[in-house]
């Protein structure tokens, strides 16, 4: 292409032309009018907490209420979403962060001032408040809202319990910032010499680094370096995470559960045989898995492959260059398969200046997706280096961009906030897409080959590994649950079992080394969530079938598919995901998948037996 603005180091953002940057002006013209609608804002918070007390008194009060608070609440995120991404430009700039922080607080005051619903909505009568909605027509936009709180009843304390409940997070965050503290900076690294004689100290970064190193012998050091490091410390940590079992196991039994499962899936609706199919589903399914390493021992040339050779890429990259203009046109034709409409809509989206595409000094670093505004229109931030990478995250976040377009154009305000277990089925639905078109585009079968081993890559981690992860996680609870005691040795025992049976070790497959035992201290999400890795499996797992089935059937699958973008919260993710077309207790979406991992690995071996 001609006249191409491309990728620069150290970019001042007043250099970058205005059409690769945002375009807030339709939000707010001047900081004036943010400040303008925060001090308006202010003034309302103060008269929804006049309804504290008195919110279900009759319809009228009731509908007043929730107006005022949806009201109030539509217009924060638009003031919060403004000044957020301002403060991303340049974080540099003081004024913009001191906005930012302005909407913070303006937030906790909401949060504050709202605290009242809930506990008045369940302390009242359920017949009065049905009474309230054959009287009032326009509270039918709320009747999802409060149907929900009120089917949390029997899970919600009193307000003096519920307050015990809110000040014990004091207590039970501790796990959580003890692993933080310790593995970030009081923990003492391996020090390893790699092949060529450097000496490197395995920080979690260096070991990302290295664990890809193409020397087999330096990464398997590397690899064993630091699960063996982490042996030191396993009973601490260990000892810290069951303290963090404990804690979420306190709040199930507290709020009426009789599991950390049902209460962590219940905020959703999401039933308890979700979870135990993807277990049983991936279970079924790891001859695939086994067939993929043994294709990663052929191709890296090795008779078997141990643990230590995952995370060495199949294919050395590939250097495919793109512009912003190129991006932008290809990505066009590889959403054709979802239609005119969202075809168009990602049009507008590029040509309305949506997207905040150059990297510059102070901004904001990665990516992200906010369709918080609901009368306007979602923006994306990215930073833009001419290559793959580059289309593959913009096609990433466009997915988020239209899925909160979507919602937002179909949904009321109340019921456009999707959920995080759909959220992501509409990103990943378009890195698929992109990557359908990519392999049948590419001319050279080395190309090809690096494209099909990075998607190969991604399942196994994602799908797999994430599993796998989950499974332990039940494991876990389980133990806590059934009052057994819960050491670091033991942990490091249960963890080595599970990932021995998913590589195949006792069937010959692959060799998972002893010290693998140890990797689950490093792994951060353990104490920082509880239940929540399962959606990134079974995210790309709905997203992968979807996107066959569009595939195949077309248009009438795209409209099918259009239940969970335009969806937004007005039903569950399960009920959105079934009117979409697919059924999360049955194993059709998991059969998909392997399908095309299988049809993935035929192309590679295709191509491989051709040299
Ligand atoms: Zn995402």
């Amino acid at each position: 292409m001609g006249s191409v603005f491309s990728y620069a180091p150290n970019r001042e953002r007043k250099d970058v032309p205005e059409k690769y940057k945002w375009d807030n002006s339709i939000l707010y013209e001047s900081i004036d009018d943010w400040k303008k609608e925060r001090e308006s804002l202010e003034t309302k918070i103060g008269v929804l907490k006049s309804f504290d007390g008195r919110m279900c008194e009759n319809a009228g009060t009731f509908y007043s209420t929730l107006r005022l608070y949806f009201d109030i609440y539509k217009n924060y995120y638009k003031l919060a979403d403004y000044s957020g991404r301002l403060a991303d430009e340049d974080v540099r700039i003081s004024i913009n962060q001191a906005l930012n922080q302005q909407s913070n607080i303006l937030g906790t005051k909401l949060g504050e001032a709202s605290s009242f619903i809930n506990p008045e909505i369940l302390k009242t009568d359920p017949e009065k408040i049905k009474n309230f909605f054959n009287e009032v027509k326009e509270l039918n936009e709320f009747k999802f809202y409060v149907n929900d709180i009120l089917r949390l009843r029997d899970h919600t304390l009193s307000a003096r319990e519920e307050q015990i409940l809110a000040s014990a997070g004091m207590i039970t965050s501790t796990a959580d910032e003890i692993f933080g503290i310790f593995d970030n900076a009081e923990k003492p690294n391996a020090r390893v010499t790699l092949s060529t004689g450097e000496e490197v100290e395995l920080t979690s970064s260096a070991y990302s680094k290295y664990k890809k190193a193409d020397n087999r012998a330096d990464r398997e050091l590397v690899m064993k370096s630091t699960f063996e490091n982490y042996k030191k410390f396993q009973n601490t940590i260990g000892a810290n995470l069951a303290g963090k079992l404990r804690g979420d196991y306190f709040y199930a039994k507290n709020r009426n559960y009789k599991t950390v499962l049902d209460s962590s899936l219940n905020g959703n609706m999401i039933p308890v045989s979700v979870y135990e199919n993807l277990i049983k589903q991936i279970h079924l399914n790891l001859p695939t898995l086994h067939r993929f390493l043994k294709l990663k021992a052929r191709m890296l040339g090795v008779d078997i492959v141990h643990y230590y050779d995952l995370y060495t890429p199949l294919v050395k990259t590939v250097d495919f260059k793109y512009s912003i203009e190129e991006g932008q046109k290809l990505l066009l034709d590889v959403f054709k398969p979802m239609g005119e409409e969202y075809v168009s809509t990602v049009k507008k989206a590029f040509d309305e200046r949506w997207i905040d595409y150059i990297p510059t000094k102070g901004k904001r670093s990665g990516a992200y997706s906010s369709g918080a505004q609901y009368d306007y229109h979602p923006y994306i931030l990215t930073n833009w280096t001419d290559d793959f990478g580059s289309v593959s995250t913009l096609t990433h976040e466009l997915g988020h961009t239209m899925h909160s377009y979507f919602s937002n154009k179909h949904q009321s305000f109340v019921d456009a906030q999707y959920a995080t277990f759909v959220a992501e089925i509409a990103s990943t639905i378009n890195e698929t897409l992109l990557n359908d078109y990519m392999v049948n585009n590419v001319k050279s079968d080395q190309e090809k080959l690096y494209l099909l081993g990075s998607y190969l890559d991604l399942l196994r981690t994602t799908i797999f590994r994430q599993t796998s992860f989950a499974e332990f996680e039940l494991e876990l609870h389980n133990r806590i649950e059934n009052g057994d005691p819960l050491t670091g040795e033991e942990i490091s025992r249960m963890y080595y079992g599970i990932v021995k049976k998913y590589y195949g070790n006792d069937e010959g497959v692959s060799v998972v080394d002893d010290y693998v035992s140890y990797e689950w201290a490093m792994v951060p999400h353990f104490v920082n969530y509880t239940y929540y890795v399962y959606q990134y499996s079974t995210s790309l797992i709905y997203a992968t079938a979807f996107a066959e089935k569009i595939i195949k059937e077309g248009q009438p699958a795209v409209d099918k598919f259009f239940n969970i973008l335009n969806g937004g919260s007005s039903d569950y993710p399960i009920e959105l995901i079934k009117k979409a077309g697919l059924d999360p207790l049955t194993s059709e979406a998991f059969d998909l998948t392997m399908a095309k991992m299988n049809s993935v690995m035929d192309q590679m071996e295709e191509i491989l037996n051709k040299k």
